[in-house]
């Protein structure tokens, strides 16, 4: 049964519901049941012999439309790490692991009614069930978590649950299954948590992503994106010594959209990459307009995600902007996340290098937030380290402050030049001018702002 085909089952059945005497709609379960158990044959998962997705899914549903009066939860099982312990244990380790998990959910289900079991694919299985606590739910999950952590092999199993609670009792088995996959997705190969209930939140988070993926496109045909610019300024004159492009999505309902609502989703499906390449341009744009009415500018950062750094298109793009609208590169920083400097990718290393030589200034953003900070700081070819917020927002620390004074020594000490960003209060200003860094970023100065408005400030000053 096709997915489409699922959804006019169960439209069907609740039509059927509504229109139907009480006696019918028994019969009518009824031969829908022997139907399903025809084909349950055919439908069991190979080894565990629980029930594949299709056949959980019509069984789970006659479930919760034969008892409307229960409430019904979908708790799904996946394993953050099932193809390492497979090559690492080897297949036939990994496959006790599946007959105990199967193993587990049976005896779980034991003397319980309304229950189906599913093993859907590979290492993700699945327990409907009906339930009066909360609490309940949770002691299923310890149960068979318990019974997985008692299977010894020489690995640390880390298996995780997502759990959907109906919210009506027509409400579609396989929409409580993809929420429940939502919710475990969030909690896969985090140590601190085992299971994740579905809520509002990852409701509302989930609407937002598919309105990004919906309206991105139009978005960028219609010129909805825009750079704000965020001025840099020097802590010691007050002089703006420079700024920041970073994107705002103008939605023609939803008004200003800021970028972590956005640029996640398009970090997953690609996009950011056309939406970079759409602020640079207006950046390139903004500068090279100024320049040839003999204005004043400053140096302008761009963010470049992490996508574009394995690719030539990125550099050729960039340079060919700087040609185009006849912008030195001088007047243009690359800011990268640290996580970006990948090591040991030679390409990416190519890339920077050859931005470098033509004149970019690159920049290190979110210093401190990474991993393998101190061996890039080495190798990679940057000019410029942008320490992240998080060095100094409980700067009355003692241990803050050592940690903030050490590095930026450090970093003098290797010829980097340094700009802090996120600098709110006076207090702070005060301990970086003090340990030597007079650059920064922060609302203490500007907040973000639209163009317009930077370019009066410039004209200003
Ligand atoms: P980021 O590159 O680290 O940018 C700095 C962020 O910190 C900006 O948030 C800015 O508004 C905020 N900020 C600046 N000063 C302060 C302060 O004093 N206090 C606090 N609490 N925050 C401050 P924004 O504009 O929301 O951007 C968030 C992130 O989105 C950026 O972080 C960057 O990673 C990403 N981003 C923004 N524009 C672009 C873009 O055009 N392309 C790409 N790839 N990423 C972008
Ligand atoms: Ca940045
Ligand atoms: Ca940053």
């Amino acid at each position: 049964m096709g997915k489409n085909q699922e959804k006019t089952v169960i439209n069907t059945a609740r039509l059927v519901r509504e229109q139907m005497s009480d006696k019918d709609f028994e019969l009518y379960l009824y031969s829908l049941k022997k139907l399903a158990e025809n084909n349950i044959e055919g439908n069991l998962t190979y080894m565990t012999n629980l029930y594949n997705v299709r056949a959980f899914q019509v069984k789970a549903q006659e479930e919760m439309l034969e008892n409307p009066d229960l409430q019904f939860a979908v708790i799904v099982l996946d394993f953050a790490n099932f193809n390492t312990i497979n090559e690492f244990c080897g297949r036939d380790v990994g496959d006790g692991l599946l007959m105990c998990v199967a193993d587990a959910l049976r005896s779980e289900a034991e003397g319980k009614a309304h229950v189906v079991l599913s093993h859907f694919r590979a290492d993700v299985f699945s327990f409907f069930t009906p339930f009066e606590e909360k609490s309940e739910l949770i002691e299923i999950v310890n149960h068979i978590d318990r019974r997985i952590a008692a299977y010894k092999i020489p690995y640390k199993v880390l298996p995780a649950f997502g759990i959907c609670i109906a919210d009506s009792p027509t409400m579609a088995v396989s929409t409580m299954r993809d929420y429940a996959m939502l919710a475990l997705d969030t909690i896969k190969g985090k140590f601190y948590a085992k299971y994740a209930f579905f809520d509002e939140k990852m409701r509302t988070q989930m609407l937002l992503n598919k309105m990004v993926e919906n309206d991105i496109i139009k978005a960028l045909e219609e010129e909805q994106l825009m750079p704000y610019i965020q001025p840099k300024v020097d802590m010691e004159s007050g002089k703006i010594i420079g700024g920041e492009a970073l994107v705002r999505w103008k939605h023609p309902e939803k008004g200003i959209v800021m970028p972590m609502k956005f640029i996640p989703v398009l970090e997953k499906n690609g996009l950011i990459i056309d939406v970079d390449i759409c602020i640079w341009r207006q950046i390139f744009k903004f500068l090279g307009k100024r320049l040839a009415a003999g204005e004043k500018v400053v140096p302008i950062s761009i963010n470049i995600s992490r996508q574009h750094v394995f690719d030539s298109v990125f550099r050729d793009c960039i340079t060919d902007f700087s040609r185009e609208f006849h912008v030195p590169p001088e007047l243009v920083v690359l800011e990268l996340t640290e996580s970006g400097f990948l090591e040991d990718n030679e390409k990416m290393y190519e890339h920077l290098c050859y931005l470098k030589q033509q004149g970019f200034t690159l920049s290190m953003d979110d210093f401190g937030t990474g991993y393998s900070t101190m061996t890039m700081l080495k190798n990679q070819p940057m000019d410029e380290i942008k320490i992240d917020r998080g060095f100094i927002v409980d700067i009355e620390n003692p241990k803050s402050q050592s940690i903030l004074s050490h590095t930026i020594d450090m970093l003098h000490d290797l010829d980097l030049n340094i700009i802090v960003e996120g600098v709110e209060s006076a207090a702070q200003q005060e301990y970086l001018l003090k340990y030597g860094c007079s650059r920064a970023q922060g609302f203490l100065y500007y907040k973000p702002m639209p163009i317009e408005e930077f370019e009066t400030l410039l004209d200003k000053s």
